[in-house]
């Protein structure tokens, strides 16, 4: 029997954790030819997720929770479920349900031709702010412009992949991670396929304005020489600069 693990990261969701549980074993019992993993990080959360999460675990054996000690981001809580997960099938997707589990049919049918990594497209995004698909829009601009990578546009953490390429996204070792960078990087066979985002099934987003920026930040790091020119360049001028204030000031 194949195998297949849900992966989702968690941070403050008790409003949202039962529902997820509830949608992701629907699409279990919808396709009984896989045996499913439920891997949940709870990435710190102060809330009651900890107790339902707990709960879950002790009630179903293929729900796994992995606690963080503290809060440390969305990225490092879904890289540590991906270390985890050893299915030969892997979903990852956000807990808050704006990414639908009931794509998995899809994903399989991608495996079936035989991609490897397949990357969830977002089409509508319902209840998204003008400003979060503003700044989005521009920083998938900017980060083409100056990056050495091509990203796919509207693909966040959402998309599926092999057991062979969980292998390899779990070689990367540096601490800020931009993984739907790395899932590009690393090649395979991939392939992209749409849905409607959702909007979030209940509670806020845990996503603030410094996450968002942090984030930005990681990727402009890890996937572009701008910032190592930038540094190069300025410290030519400030060294000719320097040099020309000195001869003036000599003579
Ligand atoms: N999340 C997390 N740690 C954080 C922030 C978010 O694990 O520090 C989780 C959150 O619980 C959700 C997913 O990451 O499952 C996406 O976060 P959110 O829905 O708040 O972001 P948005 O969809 O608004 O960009
Ligand atoms: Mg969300």
């Amino acid at each position: 029997m194949k195998s297949a693990s849900f992966i989702a990261p968690c941070y403050n969701e008790e409003l949202v954790i039962e529902e997820y549980y509830r949608r992701v074993t629907a699409v279990a019992e919808k396709t009984p030819q896989y045996e499913f993993e439920i891997a949940i990080v709870n990435d710190g959360s102060t809330d009651r997720s900890r107790e339902i999460l707990d709960q879950l675990a002790e009630k179903d054996k293929r729900v796994k929770v992995i606690h963080l000690a503290a809060n440390q981001g969305h990225q490092t809580a879904l890289f540590a479920g991906i270390e985890h997960a050893s299915s030969d099938i892997n979903i990852v997707l956000d807990l808050d349900l704006q990414d639908p589990p009931e794509l998995f049919e899809e994903f399989v049918s991608k495996f079936d031709e035989g991609y490897q990594v397949i990357h969830a497209q977002r089409t509508k995004r319902p209840n998204e702010t003008f400003f979060k698909l503003m700044s989005a829009k521009i920083f998938y601009k900017l980060l083409k412009f100056i990056s050495n990578i091509e990203l796919i546009e509207n693909c966040g953490d959402f998309r599926a992949f092999t057991k062979e390429v969980r292998e390899t996204i779990c070689l990367f070792k540096e601490k800020h991670k931009f993984l739907r960078g790395l899932f590009v990087l690393v090649g395979y066979r991939q392939t992209v396929i749409q849905y409607d985002r959702d909007k979030r099934y209940s509670g806020e987003t845990k996503y603030t304005l410094f996450k968002m920026l942090n984030l930005a930040a990681d990727a402009v790091l890890s996937f572009s020489q701008f910032p190592i020119r930038l540094i190069l360049i300025m410290s030519f001028i400030m060294w000719g600069a320097s040099l020309i204030y000195l001869t003036k000031a000599l003579i």
